[in-house]
This record gives structure tokens, sequence and C-alpha cells, in this order.
């Protein structure tokens, strides 16, 4: 699914945030779909290996298996860890083109809140942070009606694995998302 991107490239480019993380296995670290795990695969751009095994989960039942989600497994860089994808030279991502949903969503996050479903801004993106409060609104504009639509109501009620537990003090809610189970 396509999104429009809310921050321009050159800001990113010149951004530590993003793709890094303090530790090995984080909520932070980016969720993959088996869908997308499998179309990274069939293309030969990333071995099956390079994601974690798949986990139990308690709606595990639930969820067909190619909307099941694993990690991608991070790799110790310097005194961090960053996403195999990530290339530290230009910062930029080697799979952009085929990135996972979640990564063409940020700095904006699905967001599981005692089994309540919310989109959520990270407020530790810097331009987040910067940016004119007009030009973020018109952004969650689109994005709710972009989430709207047919195939993104569908890919969201079935893949309730996507929204994490985020700590709330990184988190700012925007909207609940209600269509899980109601499609
Ligand atoms: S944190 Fe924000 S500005 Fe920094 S790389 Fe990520 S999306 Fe871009
Ligand atoms: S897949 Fe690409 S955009 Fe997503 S975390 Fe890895 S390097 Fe970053």
């Amino acid at each position: 699914m396509q999104l429009k991107q809310l921050v321009p490239e050159s800001f990113c480019l010149s951004c530590d945030v993003c793709c890094r993380f303090s530790e090995g296995y984080t909520v932070w670290s980016p969720l993959f779909t088996e869908a997308e795990i499998k179309h990274l695969v069939n293309k030969d751009i990333l071995p099956p290996s390079i994601f974690t095994s798949p986990r139990p989960e308690a709606d595990g039942n639930k969820v067909k298996h190619e909307h099941r989600t694993r990690r991608i497994n991070l790799v110790a860089y310097k005194d961090y860890f960053i996403c195999p994808c990530f290339r530290p030279e230009d910062k930029k991502c080697r799979i952009y083109e085929d990135r996972p949903f979640e990564c063409r969503l940020y700095p904006f996050l699905l967001v599981n809140r005692g089994g309540k479903f919310y989109m959520a801004q990270d407020t530790k993106c810097p331009y987040l942070r910067s940016a004119q409060q007009e030009e973020i609104d018109s952004y969650v504009n689109y994005l709710q009606e972009a989430l709207q639509a047919d195939e993104a109501r569908m890919f969201l009620k079935n893949s309730p694995q996507l929204f994490a537990d985020y700590p709330a003090a990184d988190l700012k809610l925007l909207f609940p998302i209600n269509n899980y189970g109601s499609l």
C-alpha cells in the first residue's frame, strides 16, 4: 500500500533517529507481515533467515498466516543496533521501494492500547517537533482519509498484530481505528 510521505527525504537524510535502536530486540524495530516477508524473499531481496522466528501470539489463531507479523533481526553497529536494511554510509534504506507498511507509515504508528487501536505520532521525530501544526494536521487528515479506502481498511482489519504497545510517553494519540472486526 502506497502512502504519501510527510517528511522530506532531505530532512530524514540528516536525521539520526530512524532505523537505529538502543536495544537488539525492541518494540520499535520494524514489523513485517508474512505477506511482506514472502514478497521480499521471493524477489531475492532478503533471505528468510533475516527475520525473527514466528512467535505464538495471543491472537494467533484468529489471524491468517499472511497477516501475522515478525520483526527483522537487528544487527550490532558501533554502540547501538541498526536494521540490516539500513546503510549507515548514506543513511538510506536498501529496500526502500519494498519496505514494509510500518516503515512507510512512520513517523506515524499503529498503537494497541489494551485492545483498542489508534493512530499515533512518534514524539521523538525531529521533523514532527519542528513542523508547523497546520502541516501535520493536514497530513493527519490525509492519512485518516487514505485509511478509509477499502484496501487499507481490509489490510488494517486483517493485521491486528501490526498494532503495538509502544511506551505512552513517546506517543501522541491521533485518532482511533475502529474498523478491526467491523468489515
Ligand atoms: S525520525 Fe523523522 S525526521 Fe528522522 S529519519 Fe525518521 S521520519 Fe525522518
Ligand atoms: S526496512 Fe528500511 S526504512 Fe524500515 S527500518 Fe529498515 S532500513 Fe529503515
